[in-house]
């Protein structure tokens, strides 16, 4: 069970101190001064995303010594510990069948998985597709992951950053229902290719002519562009805010920004989302882009 804990300090970009600490198994460590090694796990396996791009990216701003691409992340944990025995995938297998929602109207319950669905996961870990359909508890499916982070890797000099087209939501306890995301950040962050098509909201007018009977196709080919389809080209592009704001999370304890021209916007709207991540505002805010610059610096 990991618990962090992040208190901002007032001036952010004078000093670069937070009081941000990882309370593991009772152990309390400071935030490094510096950043190390950010991993970019390459699980999502869908049309028009690349992962090396993402890493390139990250590369220009903090150095390409700063970055690892690596496979999935249960697959690259588990063979690199050469632990990808059936006992081992079975009861990963296992864990991540236990993140699956059933009912986005109820907050997950113990259980026991279901053979059938054990079988798929299983099946799913080996051969790295997974069906987007299935939804996830986001921060079950990050809990099981972070049991696989052993030694050196659980130091906060790692960033992982794990991409995956598995749909993940969270539970909110407001309208006491789960709602998708795009990314969940933490140790590790999570980030969904499925989530950029499902958690955002459509145009307005996509959902009035839904319900008006428009068809489906029409409406998608007449507001083509403002927002984001399966095997969109800009897929790519777009991700890299994403994976900019865990970087922030990781770092900074803050992944936002109130800016909407800003990559570091928490955006609801598909078009908001577009904006932010590829309109012509630039990539950073002034205040983020000066901070980004101070910590590629360091
Ligand atoms: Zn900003």
């Amino acid at each position: 069970m990991l618990l962090v804990v992040t208190k901002q300090c007032s001036h952010l970009s004078d000093n670069l101190r937070f009081d941000r600490y990882t309370i593991q198994v009772g152990a309390m460590k400071p935030i490094p001064q510096n950043l190390g090694v950010i991993c970019l796990y390459d699980g999502a396996g869908v049309e028009n995303f690349d992962t090396r791009q993402i890493g390139e990216y990250l590369g220009q701003w903090f150095g390409p010594d700063c970055v690892q691409i690596r496979s999935e992340f249960v697959r690259h944990h588990l063979r690199s510990h050469g632990r990808m025995d059936e006992q081992t995938l079975e009861s990963r297998a296992r864990d991540i069948c236990k993140a699956r929602i059933e009912d986005p109207a109820n907050p997950l319950e113990k259980r026991e998985p279901n053979p059938e669905q054990l079988v798929q996961e299983r099946k799913w870990l080996l051969q790295g597709v997974v069906n987007r359909e299935v939804f996830y508890d986001g921060l079950a499916l990050q809990r099981t992951y972070l049991e696989l982070l052993v030694g050196e890797e659980t130091s906060l000099e790692f960033v992982h950053i794990v991409f995956t087209n598995r749909l993940i939501g969270t539970w909110d306890q407001s309208d006491r229902r789960y709602h998708a995301r795009v990314s969940v950040y933490g140790w590790p962050s999570v980030i969904s290719t499925t989530g950029v098509v499902e958690a955002p909201a459509r145009p307005r007018e996509y959902y009035f002519g839904f319900m008006a009977g428009l068809d489906e196709r029409q409406l998608r080919e007449e507001l083509a562009g403002r927002f984001i389809d399966y095997g969109d080209p800009r897929l790519t592009d777009l991700l890299k805010g994403y994976t900019m704001q865990a970087v922030f999370y990781h770092l900074l304890g803050d992944p936002f920004c109130d800016n909407p021209d800003c990559r570091l916007f928490n955006a609801h709207w598909q078009e908001q989302m577009i904006r932010a991540q590829l309109g012509p505002g630039g990539e950073f805010c002034s205040k983020h882009q000066k901070l980004l610059k101070e910590l590629a610096d360091k």
